[in-house]
């Protein structure tokens, strides 16, 4: 069984701007994201990176920018024996009303769609509560990460009385976490069978 792991960019993988990483110069992996990656492949889960870049249509960088940036980040993984299966983006605004941008699940059902995924198994790290709301709305486990917007988040979250997420401290935790957990439950149902 092939297991999904959906990954936020700005905020989990590399520092939160409040203006926008606009070229790759502005681009700053936080401390050990990168390497988080790639334990994850190496233990055999596809990695895929979902994020909302409404920066393209609000005419602020062109899609050419924004996929140097992502190649660039995923060939930084790669050499640290990680693996990106692909970094998909909404390029809309807000106002758009499109069914991409995250709090929507648009992304994550296009790529189940493409990669034939069980998303009741798949699982979302972000540092916002729209992604976990993306991740809630097609039955994705999801972990919120205290790095970028995430503490603001998780105050948000608390006073608003939203729950049905784990925390973790950043992506390194979080798939101590997850790796944990799976082998886990890999022993269980090795032991039962
Ligand atoms: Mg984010
Ligand atoms: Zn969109």
């Amino acid at each position: 069984m092939v297991r999904a792991v959906f990954l936020d960019r700005d905020g989990v993988i590399n520092e939160n701007r409040d203006d926008h990483v606009k070229d790759w110069s502005e681009f700053r992996f936080l401390p050990g994201a990168a390497g988080a990656v790639a334990r994850l492949s190496q233990a055999g889960l596809l990695v895929f990176v979902i994020t909302n870049q409404a920066i393209i249509n609000r005419g602020l960088v062109s899609r050419h920018t924004v996929d140097a940036i992502n190649q660039k980040m995923t060939r930084a993984i790669e050499q640290l024996g990680g693996r990106i299966q692909s970094v998909v983006y909404c390029p809309h605004r807000p106002d758009e009303g499109c069914a991409c941008r995250k709090p929507r699940p648009g992304l994550l059902l296009e790529i189940a769609n493409r990669y034939c995924l069980n998303l009741r198994e798949a699982v979302l790290i972000g540092d916002a509560l729209t992604d976990i709301e993306a991740g809630r709305a097609v039955g994705c486990e999801s972990i919120l990460v205290l790095t970028g917007r995430g503490p603001e988040q998780l105050a948000l979250a608390t006073a608003s009385g939203k729950s049905g997420f784990t925390v973790a401290r950043d992506l390194s935790s979080a798939v101590d976490l997850l790796l944990s957990q799976w082998k886990l439950e890999y022993e269980v149902i090795k032991a039962i069978s």
